[in-house]
């Protein structure tokens, strides 16, 4: 059982609240957790052995590469981030996933090394605290502002050259 595949499902049966745009090799979605307001994620399209990027064929892998480099954009501005950080893992669920964070000054407290330092550096308790739940009015605030960057990065040739 695979806890990204399930997350697909959901979005194929319309059931996935923080799901917010399909591209070629992946989904968009938000993070459960909002801790680092922004936290998105863009989900593999496919479960199987391709579990490294050095396992994509070398077009599949530019694709995908491309289309989280552009999600990436699109969360930044949508977020305000000063920086991005990316992070490709998978040991738990070996089903290609990156993991898109917005940082900000300050975004783990006294943590790490006087505050600064990566995202893991902040406890896993205080970051999955359910008060990092967004709520739902929050969260159709935040998919809309990123549907709108993600539209705005990718532009008409992501929609098909025949759309208006
Ligand atoms: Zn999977």
């Amino acid at each position: 059982m695979c806890l990204i595949c399930d997350r697909i499902e959901m979005i194929k049966r319309g059931e996935n609240p923080f799901f917010v745009k399909e591209l070629e090799t992946g989904y968009v979605v938000l993070g459960d957790h909002q801790h680092f307001p922004g936290y998105a994620l863009f989900l593999y399209k496919r479960h199987g052995d391709a579990t490294e990027l050095f396992h994509l064929a070398p077009a599949e892998r530019a694709k995908f590469l491309e289309e989280m480099t552009l999600v990436a954009q699109a969360v930044s501005r949508a977020f305000q981030a000063e920086k991005m950080n990316y992070e490709l893992l998978g040991m738990g669920d070996a089903h290609l996933h990156w993991h898109l964070f917005p940082r900000r000054t300050g975004d783990i407290g006294s943590y790490g090394n006087g505050g600064r330092g990566p995202v893991w550096w902040y406890p896993m308790e205080k970051m999955y605290d359910d008060e990092n739940r967004p709520s739902p009015e929050t969260l159709a605030e935040m998919k809309r502002a990123l549907l709108s960057e993600l539209d705005r990065v990718f532009g008409p040739m992501e929609m098909g050259a025949n759309r208006p």
